[in-house]
């Protein structure tokens, strides 16, 4: 079934160092024998395991979703989680469960910890990836140059900072993403 949360008032998520309140739509959420099954349809291209590991930009969705689920369902644990690409020969998947799931959890609860402090900081740092400029509307405030000039402001941040740690998730990722 379709699960909206958060409407109309925002749902409590805990994650580290606090709470953060979300709201979404989680396109399926079925109970199966083995526990809750988390879905989320995507028009796209499937992107692999293989190809982007543990992705906070691709995976925090879906990490979201599974978070979220067993508070809509009666505290039931999630089995799986997974976003899929219909496709005609058969839909792919890009599905996470047992360990790594569980891995995908812990790290979504540090993203959305992260997003919780920059939150309360009222700090919104940009992105530092300029491919994460390509479909954003708000490329003619930015200019050609925001993800550089982010770049710099961020590597300026205190090395403690929270701002910091946002450029830490960030390098690890187009890391990732050039591998
Ligand atoms: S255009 Fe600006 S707001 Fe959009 S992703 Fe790039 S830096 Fe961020």
């Amino acid at each position: 079934m379709e699960v909206s949360f958060g409407y109309t008032a925002a749902v409590p998520l805990a994650v580290d160092g606090g709470t953060l309140h979300v709201q979404g739509f989680i396109d399926r959420l079925d109970r199966a024998t083995v526990g809750l099954v988390v879905r989320d349809f995507k028009t796209g291209k499937q992107k692999a395991r293989e190809e982007t590991d543990v992705d906070p930009v691709v995976d925090a969705q879906i990490a979201l979703y599974a978070l979220v689920a067993p508070g809509l369902m009666g505290g039931e644990k999630v089995a799986r989680a997974a976003y899929i690409y219909p496709v005609a020969a058969g839909d792919a998947e890009r599905a996470f469960e047992g360990a790594e799931l569980e891995d995908l959890l812990r790290r979504a609860r540090e993203w959305f910890g992260l997003a919780r402090e920059l939150l309360a900081a009222r700090s919104f740092p940009h992105t530092a990836d300029a491919k994460r400029c390509n479909y954003c509307a708000f490329q003619a405030v930015c200019g050609t140059d925001g993800a550089a000039v982010s770049q710099r402001k961020l590597a300026a941040a205190a090395p403690s900072s929270v701002a910091a740690r946002f450029a830490a998730i960030q390098r690890a990722t187009e890391a990732d993403d050039a591998d």
